[in-house]
């Protein structure tokens, strides 16, 4: 069975303790990783501190390149990097709608070399015979990055490219349910960039507190849920950490009156289902005008029942499994509580019985506001759709929610779309889509959905603190 090290300041470290990693589609454990000690976070921590002295002063075209090298990294271990994604998330190699393991693993190389490509130059306040002022972005220090287990590469690509691309250096600590792809990036990120730059350890329980309640950490980027999030930023009080909270959403999709639902229904669907819904962006809640809601919940339930599911490194499948048991079960739970609150199940409903954490492709209807299903982020191939009898009352009912990662809204008349869409509350808002992301435009959640926000130029600045160099001429 394959065993991944952490890696810590350049060096492969192994410790007695081991994490079984099992494969989801399967219910097996497929590979182990080293389990860090609180001692070795301290050590990765220290590396990192170390490292940062150089890194930090390196020449721009330097890290530039290095970076540039890491992209091309990826591309040339894309296969065994695909099966790696597969074998821990269960998610299919192709996908619904193209979402899928070789996404990620592109995606991750293509965020590397645009992240690469991102200038932060000085900006020129003033420049005249007094004085020259400027604001020069300078890197913060030790970023922890704790990631995931739903997107494990490209989110671990998204908190440290943008890093050490601005240079800082990094202790990432990946979730304890799907660590070996980062494992291995970091592996081989090691024998391109110098010792402790990038460093990873591995663990569960108390491992993600002790990394970013380090003293030595400077700023803390995290993905995950809300509680924990929360959790992070107290903790981050004790030496001011600057944050970067993703906290995920419960996004919500308003299709307007009078939309071609031929043309947007099958677009709806995967932005729900792809990764089985387990994505922050994901759309969670679909409001539909009570003219076309029963035309549109009946092209949904087609699209479900046609619907590929297996064991993801089989190509042709479009869903693979949940990804770990917890999470099935939030699903199930989310699914029995719409049940006794009224809601009618369209489809799907239950799980697969047999190995893995199957779930079928599950259709609500008939629910509103203030049920479990449409208040709580369902993370899971579970979608409540929920009729509304004006456009004022959708984007209230849209609104009406302690998230905003991202909204939608769907239409013919794209000026209506955008005017209904600007009422949203929400980081991104996307018209005729749900979900996309580019390396070259900012994401964030407001609200509870978290703050800060990554890629592009903003991203990369909150990866920075501002400094005013003033230069006297009299
Ligand atoms: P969590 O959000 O609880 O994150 C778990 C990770 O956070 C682990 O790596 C853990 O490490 C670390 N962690 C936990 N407590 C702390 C702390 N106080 N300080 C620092 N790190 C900490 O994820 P779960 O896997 O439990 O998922 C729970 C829910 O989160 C899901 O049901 C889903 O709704 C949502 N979610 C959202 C995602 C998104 O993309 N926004 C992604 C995944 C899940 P350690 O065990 O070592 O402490």
């Amino acid at each position: 069975m394959k065993h991944y090290p952490m890696i810590i300041n350049g060096h492969a470290i192994d410790s007695h303790d081991r994490l079984s990693i099992v494969n989801p589609a399967t219910s097996e454990v497929f590979a182990t990783c080293a389990r860090a000690s609180e001692h070795h976070v301290d050590t990765a921590v220290h590396a990192a501190k170390m490292a940062f002295t150089d890194w930090s002063i390196r020449p721009d075209q330097e890290r530039k390149a290095l970076i540039h090298e890491l992209g091309a990294l990826i591309e040339e271990h894309k296969d065994e990097l695909i099966e790696l994604v597969v074998c821990e998330t269960g998610k299919p190699v192709v996908g619904l709608g193209g979402v899928g393991a070789t996404m990620e693993v592109m995606g991750a190389s293509i965020w590397s070399h645009v992240t690469a490509d991102i200038n932060l130059p000085d900006e020129v306040i003033q420049d005249d015979e007094t004085a020259y002022v400027a604001v020069t972005r300078k890197p913060l220090g030790v970023v922890a990055s704790v990631t995931p287990w739903n997107w494990p590469l490209l989110i671990a690509i998204w908190h440290l490219i943008a890093a050490i691309r601005a240079g800082n250096t990094v202790v990432i600590k990946p979730s304890e349910l799907t660590p070996l792809t980062t494992a291995r990036f970091v592996q081989l990120a090691n024998s391109v960039l110098p010792p402790g730059v990038l460093n990873i350890v591995m663990g569960a329980g108390d491992i993600g507190q002790r990394l970013t309640s380090a003293p030595a950490v400077n700023k803390v980027v995290f993905t995950g849920s809300t509680a924990t999030g929360k959790r992070i930023m107290a903790a981050a009080s004790n030496s001011l950490k600057r944050l970067v909270l993703e906290l995920g959403g419960n996004d919500a999709a308003i299709v307007l009156p009078g939309s071609n639902l031929d043309r947007i229904a099958s677009d709806i669907f995967a932005a729900a289902f792809h990764n089985n819904g387990q994505t922050c962006a994901c759309l969670k809640r679909l409001y539909v005008h009570e003219s076309q809601y029963g035309a549109l919940c009946e092209r949904l339930v087609a699209v479900a029942r046609g619907l590929k599911i297996g064991n993801g490194l089989n190509p042709d499948i479009e869903l693979g499994p949940i990804q770990n048991e917890a999470q099935r079960t939030i699903v199930e739970n989310l699914v029995a509580a719409a049940t006794r609150e009224g809601g009618q199940i369209l489809c799907g409903g239950k799980r697969i019985e047999g190995p893995g954490y199957f779930y079928e492709p599950t259709l609500v209807a008939g629910l509103t506001n203030g049920c479990e299903l449409v208040d709580q982020e369902q993370f899971g191939p579970v979608l409540p759709i929920i009729s509304y009898p004006s456009i004022k009352e959708a984007i209230r009912l849209a609104n009406d929610s302690p998230n905003g990662l991202g909204g939608s809204v769907w239409g013919d008349d794209l000026a209506q779309a955008e005017e209904v869409g600007r009422q949203l509350e929400c980081g991104t808002v996307w018209i005729n889509g749900h979900g996309g992301v580019q390396p070259d435009a900012p994401f964030g959640g407001v609200k509870e959905s978290g703050f800060g926000v990554e890629f592009g130029r903003f991203g990369l600045e909150e990866c920075t603190s501002i400094q005013t160099v003033k230069i006297h001429r009299q």
